[in-house]
């Protein structure tokens, strides 16, 4: 598999010039390590206005794959056949796929993780959407972000948090139970788990 673009149409929403600009359809992470990395790094989803320079994070259709996910940015109900060995995911927007990649990249996974947001939310006493960044340090402390008051804020969280996850996911097959073709695996999706 390899990956496909086209050329879509944009309309800036500053100045409202219209220019063309490529959209991924299919990124294959595997055979293109470098789209794979525009994909984290949000460069993929960047738009910048020719005329007034206005840059913006656009969320467009697209499928992202590699050896451990498969990821659709959609905002419809999608299915798909042939998930052997990979973990079927969709999302809302460009910034959910971007934590997905970074999550199975950074060999982790987007159930406990869903788990660890809920506890350091309690633990945070806020109600903010937390986004995996990075592991960080000998520790692999996991550095979580979330916007506050207009920034960005950053948060470590001990890796015990995550591995304590895992086993309380381990410990309940009827989490995964639920796994089958392309899941929204998100905040309220674990919320049912917790009420
Ligand atoms: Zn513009």
């Amino acid at each position: 598999m390899s990956s496909l673009k086209t050329i879509t149409q944009q309309r800036c929403s500053r100045c409202g010039t219209a220019y063309e600009a490529t959209a991924w359809r299919l990124v294959d992470g595997v055979s293109d390590p470098a789209l794979k990395d525009a994909v984290k790094n949000g460069a993929l989803f960047v738009r910048e206005c020719p005329s007034c320079g206005h840059r913006e994070l656009l969320s467009y259709p697209m499928i992202y794959k590699d050896e451990r996910l498969l990821c659709c940015l959609s905002d419809r109900r999608l299915d798909v056949e042939g998930l052997d060995g990979v973990q079927g995911r969709i999302v809302p927007d460009a910034g959910s796929l971007i934590e997905k990649v970074k999550i199975f990249d950074a060999g982790l996974d987007d159930v406990p993780m869903e788990f660890c947001k809920f506890v350091t939310r309690q633990e945070l006493g806020k109600d903010v959407e937390l986004k995996f960044l990075r592991l960080d340090g000998a520790d692999h402390d996991i550095v979580f972000t979330y916007p506050e008051k207009g920034e960005m804020q950053m948060l470590a969280v001990g890796f015990n948090v995550y591995e304590d996850c895992c086993a309380i996911v381990g410990r309940n097959p009827s989490i995964t139970a639920g796994l089958q073709g392309l899941v929204k695996v998100d905040r309220e999706w674990v919320e049912q788990f917790l009420g």
